[in-house]
């Protein structure tokens, strides 16, 4: 079995998400798994919307869950290496410069598909060449000279040797933009092509408590906030269990395999289940019950 590299991504731009809590767990089974690396990236080279609070929250969280990592670093460290590349890219002919500076995509080869272990196979279109052709890789002196987030992310991805990515499938249509920087990124950086396995996972829902309609869990719903259920007293496990069921399931459904300690889900993750594409919507019900059987003193070996 390869020793996966993987990682969480999150950027520091509000409260940590359950979302982005359940695609860190996910990510570390991986790694746990299989004798990798889990890495956590910050992704805050958005300067006018980062807030070094939700750095610390996002440790915090980290912490709180015991998802260790076993390497950190933040894009605003990198910047020099993003323009780097984007300029051999350039003298590659790989890209061009715009008369603002900014430096945009020109690829030389488009793959005409990618596989998702989730979503299965996907094409890239006609449509998608079109955007990917003369995007922006990094924003001219204007737009405050930086990367934009798919080509830092693939910088990144390729330098710390990601092998496997696990994300939310509201990344799937970037997907074909990070496949086709990862054939031109290779071409001047030369380590050799290496495209990481990629799963996008179903997003998590929520319940509105007036009208019990389903809908997208967003930021500013209280049953998204990693902090509050901290301040609230939830049981680490118990979030964990709670999350590692919204979006992935046992082969096996069994009374056994409802309550699984991490240890067991890391064991189980890769061969005895499987993640999932549809939606998960998050019962408030359920989480608590999670809640209150490690509580109780469920250890879930
Ligand atoms: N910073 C991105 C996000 O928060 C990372 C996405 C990815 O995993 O590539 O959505």
């Amino acid at each position: 079995m390869i020793k996966e590299v993987t990682r969480i991504a999150p950027s520091p731009t509000g409260d940590m998400h359950i979302g982005t809590a359940r695609t860190a767990y996910f990510n570390w089974l991986i790694a746990r798994a299989t004798g990798g690396k889990f890495i956590l990236r910050i992704d805050d080279t958005d300067l006018a919307r980062n807030d070094e609070k939700c750095v610390d929250v996002i440790h915090q969280v980290m912490q709180f869950l015991g998802l260790n990592h076993d390497e950190t670093f933040r894009q605003s460290q990198r910047l020099q290496r993003y323009r780097d590349v984007a300029e051999k890219l350039v003298d590659k002919g790989l890209a061009v410069r715009a008369t603002n500076g900014a430096i945009l995509f020109q690829p030389n080869y488009y793959p005409g598909h990618f596989h998702d272990t989730v979503a299965g196979d996907i094409a890239i279109t006609d449509n998608d060449k079109k955007i990917i052709n003369g995007m922006v890789l990094f924003k001219g002196e204007d737009k405050g000279a930086g990367p934009v987030y798919h080509f830092a992310s693939v910088v990144d991805d390729i330098d710390v040797g990601v092998t496997r990515v696990i994300r939310g499938v509201d990344h799937l249509t970037n997907t074909a933009k990070h496949i086709t920087l990862y054939h031109a990124i290779e071409q001047v950086v030369g380590i050799g092509l290496i495209i990481p396995k990629f799963s996008h996972i179903g997003l998590i829902m929520g319940r509105d408590p007036e009208t019990g309609k389903v809908k997208k869990l967003s930021k500013r719903d209280g049953a998204s906030s990693m902090l509050k259920y901290i301040e609230d007293g939830w049981h680490p496990d118990g979030l964990l269990n709670g999350m590692l069921r919204l979006g992935w399931g046992p082969k096996v459904d069994n009374k056994a395999n409802t309550i699984m300690s991490r240890r067991r889900a890391t064991n189980m993750f890769i061969h005895e289940g499987n993640m999932k594409a549809n939606p998960a919507t998050l019962d408030m019900a359920k989480l608590k019950w999670y809640d209150e059987q490690y509580k109780k003193g469920a250890t879930g070996e």
